[in-house]
């Protein structure tokens, strides 16, 4: 590493040069770091790839003593500092992968004010020990990154940030900041007053990424699916094949779908935390290193990821929260060329999700909390109106039909689908009348589609007044009837099988005091409208 530079009391400007290379501020970055030198705190709200790290590590650099920086991911941990000794910032971290003679150094190195930066994950902050070695040295400023996840709201609670609110009692005139890159009104609001800075100023930018496409359809055959939008980005891009990311609910999907990929010529890797660790390490530093790897992942890829090229972040399976799929899809297009989001989503996402939720350990708030998360991620997949629009508003910023999302691009057909839910509604209830019955979705289109298999004939469900009243529309469409009254409550999933019972808004759709407008699903709309250029 270079050697050490001291910046103690140097312009602000002319440290970002110097460290940083860089010529102006982005965004509210001056503003921040303005505030944080002066001695005052800050919350920070700013989008993936907004530029968070200056906003803490500036201040740390020209403010006399160390920069306390409390960070949840160990991996991130590393890379910052090896970055930041690269720039000739003496920088350091404390935490459990270490042997104890490093450690001892880091301390040392602390103690006789030699540190710009030290990185700390935060149950260690929760220690007495902890706190009172830190009190023995002299500490700039204290950054608390991913502050969201102080949020027992939020997607991402992680208990030992309730801790960190003493921090501000225990470092009297130390100035405080805390970052997130995904937070709804609640929870900044929770977020400032857990972390106890009510005389914090507030940052907030615009969540909005415009450079990424948002596009969301109906999930039949998610392997083919996902193969053709990624051969559809290839000839949009008309160059190398992009790198992207895939998301996977499960370690199983994940290794299918990577192998899937594979036999279709697409150089794709698996990551999960089944693998070995180093598996995980080769595929992930080949993923960063070359061209157009695919990474299918669960969620436990990507946090701290710094790769300013991804093409696109694709969902097969549907994401538990709308924050989850915000971050996730932000990991694409950091550079600011044009990305895609892409996702298939179908009715079997929305009964196993609901079913998780139903038998998660946890008391009923928790589970109304997991509710909520969720149909505000339905609502977005089936809105039909501007995604980003949608999504935006969720985290409370108002905004325009954005004319890059797949609704935008081609505004979705709907259809009159009254008739259709009272059939299936009728079905429900008159198994649950006549013979005290509760089916899935499965043998309930068999009813409506008049189908003549094993367990109809057994059961006499072909004697039902609404046996073969569907027939007028395919499996595809029931299914996606279905999903839709699942995503909007008028039916619910029940049970380990997934049945089907009526939702509080049955009653007015029986009695036709409401009509039920569906979107038409189209499959792979989208991608005859692709926008990646290069
Ligand atoms: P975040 O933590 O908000 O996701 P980072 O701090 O990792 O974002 O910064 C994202 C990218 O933007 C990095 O590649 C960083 O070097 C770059 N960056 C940050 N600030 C500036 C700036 N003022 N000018 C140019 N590039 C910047
Ligand atoms: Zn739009």
């Amino acid at each position: 590493s270079s050697p050490r530079k001291d910046f103690v009391g140097a312009d602000a400007r002319a440290v970002l040069h110097e460290v940083y290379g860089y010529d102006t501020f982005r965004g509210y970055q001056g503003e921040i770091i303005d505030q944080v030198i002066a001695g005052g705190d800050a919350v920070v709200l700013m989008p993936t790839g907004g530029g968070k790290s200056v906003c803490y590590q500036l201040p740390a650099l020209v403010r006399p003593g160390t920069g306390l920086v409390v960070s949840p991911l160990i991996a991130l941990m590393h890379d910052q500092v090896d970055a930041l000794k690269a720039n000739g910032v003496h920088a350091g971290y404390l935490n459990s992968t270490q042997s104890s003679s490093e450690r001892a150094a880091v301390e040392q190195a602390y103690l006789s004010g030699e540190l710009d930066l030290l990185y700390v994950a935060p149950e260690r902050l929760n220690t007495e020990a902890t706190l009172r070695f830190l009190a023995r040295g002299k500490l700039s400023v204290i950054a608390i990154d991913e502050a969201h996840c102080v949020s027992q709201w939020g997607h991402d609670f992680r208990p030992d940030y309730l801790g960190l609110g003493g921090l501000g009692e225990r470092f009297p005139g130390v100035p405080r900041l805390a970052l997130t890159a995904t937070a709804t009104r609640a929870t900044h609001k929770e977020i400032t007053e857990r972390l106890q800075m009510p005389k914090a100023k507030h940052f907030v930018s615009s969540f909005d990424r415009p450079n990424i496409q948002y596009r969301i359809e109906a999930k039949t055959d998610p392997r083919r699916q996902l193969v053709a939008f990624i051969r559809s980005l290839r000839v949009a891009t008309d160059t190398e094949p992009p790198a992207g990311i895939v998301y996977a609910l499960s370690r199983k999907s994940v290794e299918q779908t990577a192998d899937y990929l594979s036999t279709q010529g697409i150089k794709a890797l698996p990551y999960h935390a089944g693998l070995p660790a180093e598996t995980r390490a080769a595929n992930q530093s080949r993923f960063l290193r070359e061209d157009g790897v695919v990474i299918v992942a669960t969620i436990a890829f990507g946090m701290g990821i710094d790769k300013p090229d991804v093409r696109f972040v694709a969902h097969i399976d549907l994401p538990k929260s709308v924050e989850g799929y915000y971050q996730e899809t932000g990991r694409a297009g950091r550079d600011g060329e044009a990305s895609i989001a892409w996702m298939a989503y179908g009715l079997g996402d929305v009964v196993q999700q609901r079913r998780m939720i139903d038998q998660s350990p946890g008391d009923r708030t928790y589970k109304v909390r997991l509710g909520q998360h969720l149909d505000a991620m339905l609502g977005l997949c089936e809105t039909v109106s501007c995604r980003r629009q949608n999504l935006l508003d969720y985290f409370g910023q108002p905004s325009q039909p954005c004319g890059n999302c797949d609704t935008c691009i081609e505004a979705p057909d709907t259809w009159d689908g009254t008739i259709a839910a009272q059939k299936l509604l009728s079905t429900i209830v008159r198994l649950k009348r006549e013979r005290n019955q509760s089916y899935g979705a499965g043998h309930l289109v068999d009813i409506l589609r008049g189908a003549s298999t094993e367990r109809i004939r057994q059961q006499g469900h072909d004697t039902l007044a609404t046996y073969g009243l569907g027939s007028d529309l395919s499996d595809q469409d029931w299914r996606s009837v279905i999903r839709q009254m699942l995503a909007r409550g008028i039916i619910v999933a029940q049970g380990d099988y997934g049945t089907l019972a009526l939702g509080e808004p049955a009653g007015a759709v029986l009695r036709s005091e409401a009509t039920v407008l569906l979107r038409r699903d189209v499959i792979g709309r989208a991608g005859t409208a692709p926008r990646v250029r290069k």
